[in-house]
Parts: C-alpha cells; structure tokens; sequence
C-alpha cells in the first residue's frame, strides 16, 4: 500500500501484531511504521526497565508501578497484562484515541492476552495477526541470543513463550516467520485486505 495523495478515511481501526516474545513481531510492527505514514505505533506503557537503545515516550511510556497502579485504579487502559512478574504492561485509552484524532490506523505491538483482550474490545474494527515463529528451537533461540536478559529473566521468558505459543487459535490471521521478507509481505496484504474491506469511505 502506498500513502497516495488523497485522503483515506479508515475509520477508528486496530491492527494488533502479536507473537510470543522473540517471534519477531517487534521488527515486522517497526518495518510497517516506516513504510506507512498512516500507521500510527501504539506506544504503551511499561514498569520494565528501559534497555540502552530505548526512547521513552517513542518505544514506551517508562513508568513506576504506583503511577502504573494508579492509571489502572482511574480506569485509564483499554487492556493491561503483568507479562512477567512484577512487570506491567499497558494500552492506554488516550493512546488510541490519539492515534485516530491524527486519522492513523493504530497499530500495537502486544502480548498475546492483550491481543486477546482488544480483540474482544473492538471486535470487527480490530485485526489481529499472530506471527508464528518457524519452529520452538528458533524462537527459544533468538530469546536466549539477546543479551539483554540475565539467566533468570530469560528463564522466566523462555516458560512464557511457551505458553505463549498456545495461543494462535484465538486470532485472525496467523503468519508463519520462517521468512522476514515474506513474513512482512503476508503481514502487509493481511492489513490491506482488512482495511479495505472494512473502510467507511475513500475521499479522493
Ligand atoms: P518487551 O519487554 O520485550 O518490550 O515486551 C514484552 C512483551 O510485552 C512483548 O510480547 C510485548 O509485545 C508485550 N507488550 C508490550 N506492550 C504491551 C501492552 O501494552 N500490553 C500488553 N498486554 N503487552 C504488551
């Protein structure tokens, strides 16, 4: 899909991109936002530490727990997940709402039960992709090969991922990663079908 000239009117659309943690989804969801000025990033908020290569405020919204705990008590996230122990994630409402004021397609980068979770939430204006990794050994793999976890954290990843896995029947689409190039091409023409499919109106 190209961004032509004229203005396209989406509507209020989600596309979630979801995998278990190391499937790839982080570089497939980054790709798109480069090539889409009307792709908008879902910026969450996290309790995790913020890694070395980081912006706060562009990967995420680096927040303590008690601020993250008080968002949660005024109702201020569309979904949230504790993904590891002690490590809480969430969209928040004023996120969305952002994104389709600047008439972008937002597009999130989650966890699986958060995915589950909009899914429900915004039914037939929410596509969700799975990214499937190739196989158990490449995803357990690419977790071990980051360097950015110590052994415990990458213990606790490596059990979540998974579980992780179980969940591919729940979504919409499911894209195999043997392949960036044709994982991203299959991921692409999912979106474009849903967007064209479920668009309001095309203003040329
Ligand atoms: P990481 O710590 O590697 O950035 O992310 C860990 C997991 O949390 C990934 O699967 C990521 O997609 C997911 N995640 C990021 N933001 C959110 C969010 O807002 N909600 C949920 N439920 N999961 C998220």
């Amino acid at each position: 899909m190209s961004d032509a000239p004229h203005i396209v009117d989406f509507g209020k659309k989600i596309v979630v991109i979801t995998a278990p943690s190391g499937a790839g989804k982080t570089t497939i969801v980054k790709k798109l936002l480069l090539q889409h000025k009307h792709f908008g990033f879902s910026i969450s908020c996290t309790t995790r530490e913020k890694r070395a290569n980081e912006v706060d405020g562009k990967d995420y919204y680096f927040i303590s727990e008690s601020e993250f705990r008080q968002k949660i008590q005024n109702n201020e996230f569309a979904e949230y997940e504790e993904v590891y122990p002690g490590k809480f994630y969430g969209t928040l409402k004023s996120e969305i709402e952002r994104l389709w004021r600047d008439r972008k397609v937002a597009v999130f980068d989650i966890d699986v039960k958060g995915a589950v979770n909009l899914q429900k939430l915004y039914d037939e204006n929410c596509l969700t992709v799975f990214i499937k990794p190739a196989s158990k050994e490449v995803l357990l793999n690419r977790l071990k090969g980051r360097n950015t976890e110590n052994a415990d954290t990458l213990k606790k990843r490596i059990k979540r991922a998974e579980e992780e896995l179980q969940y591919e029947p729940k979504f919409k689409k499911v894209v195999p990663n043997a392949d960036f190039d044709i994982a991203y091409m299959n991921v692409k023409n999912c979106i474009n079908a849903f967007l064209k499919s479920n668009s309001p109106a095309v203003h040329h």
